[in-house]
């Protein structure tokens, strides 16, 4: 017999959370804000509850899947005597500034709180490539984990409530960086006709090897150690103007890339020129 849980929030991704639990074979109860949603998952053999506290006094475990941490303050602050004992663990994206204000609000409560990121889509969950990031109350953590483990891969980053979001939010960084690379480049090549789509035949493997360069990256990072015989910060330096220009000349916006040159023209002015890329990093760094 396996331990019951409860879902609040019944979106694209909590639907695919509660589904996952209850083909794990546990007892399932659902809450979600819009009634409907609990249709399908009812039909799955769901157990739909009329309030949330009701679905937090239905088991020792209970996942939020909300659209944001605003919703979840909001949706606590209704159930402040519901948690007592229980463990709540917060799968909606957020900061780690907001983590760790819910995890207080809980430890204020008696409740015990382990915040989430999710590294998948719906349609990931409980396959082999989906992973969850954990972060919070360890103990609670270890004694959920077989539960936890119904959605995926389990990845603990520690006690600090605010850690799944940092690594989660960092992991999303490096994709959104990409993501805005690849459409710059497609934009450029666009402006002369060439099918995107033939393009990415050429983009796909450059940016794949480039990417097989982050690990050396990464040393250079923890080390302090910068200095490289790659490619330099002054290569670079001299041939970023190129790219501003050619943006210009051929009619596609420069406002993403500006930045960049910007950051090279501070890595050059603070002495760093026979640097590596890596150097950005540390330049990218706010300092009090
Ligand atoms: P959806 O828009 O499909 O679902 C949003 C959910 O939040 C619904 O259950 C909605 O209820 C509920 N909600 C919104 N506002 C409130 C409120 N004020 N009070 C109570 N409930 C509220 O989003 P997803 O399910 O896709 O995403 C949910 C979370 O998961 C987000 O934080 C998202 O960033 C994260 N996530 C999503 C991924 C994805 O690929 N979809 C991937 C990784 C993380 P109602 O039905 O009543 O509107």
């Amino acid at each position: 017999n396996k331990p019951p849980v409860s879902v609040l929030g019944l979106g694209m991704m909590g639907s695919a959370l509660a589904a996952a639990f209850l083909k794990a074979g546990h007892p399932v109860t659902v809450w979600n804000r819009s009634a409907a949603k609990t249709g399908p998952l009812v039909a799955q053999g769901a157990l739909p509850a009329t309030t949330a506290a009701e679905a937090v006094t239905e088991s020792p475990l209970v996942v939020l899947c909300l659209l944001t941490n605003d919703n979840v303050e909001k949706l606590f602050a209704t159930l402040p005597d519901a948690v007592a004992g229980k463990t709540l663990v917060n799968l909606t994206n957020g900061t780690p500034a907001q983590a760790r204000d819910l995890a207080a609000w809980a430890a204020k409560h008696g409740a015990r709180y382990i915040d989430g990121g999710i590294v998948a889509v719906p349609q990931m969950i409980a396959g082999p490539h989906a992973y969850v990031l954990y972060s919070g109350d360890e103990q609670a953590y270890e004694t959920h984990r077989p539960t936890l483990a119904a959605l995926g891969g389990t990845k603990w980053t520690g006690t600090d409530p605010g850690l799944a979001a940092l690594h989660d939010l960092a992991l999303l960084t490096g994709m959104y960086g990409m993501v805005l690379g690849v459409m710059q480049a497609f934009a450029l090549v666009r402006t002369e006709n060439i099918p995107a789509t033939e393009f990415s035949e050429l983009l796909v493997p450059w940016i794949s090897a480039m990417l097989g360069g982050a690990p050396e990256w990464a040393e250079a990072i923890d080390s302090g150690g910068h200095l490289t015989d790659v490619s330099s910060i002054a290569v670079n330096h001299a041939a970023f103007p190129n790219f501003l220009a050619a943006f210009r000349d051929q009619g596609v916006r420069t406002d993403l890339f500006e930045p960049f040159q910007a950051i090279l023209d501070r890595a050059m002015a603070e002495g760093y020129e026979a640097d590596g890329l890596s150097r950005i990093a540390d330049l990218l760094r706010v300092r009090g």
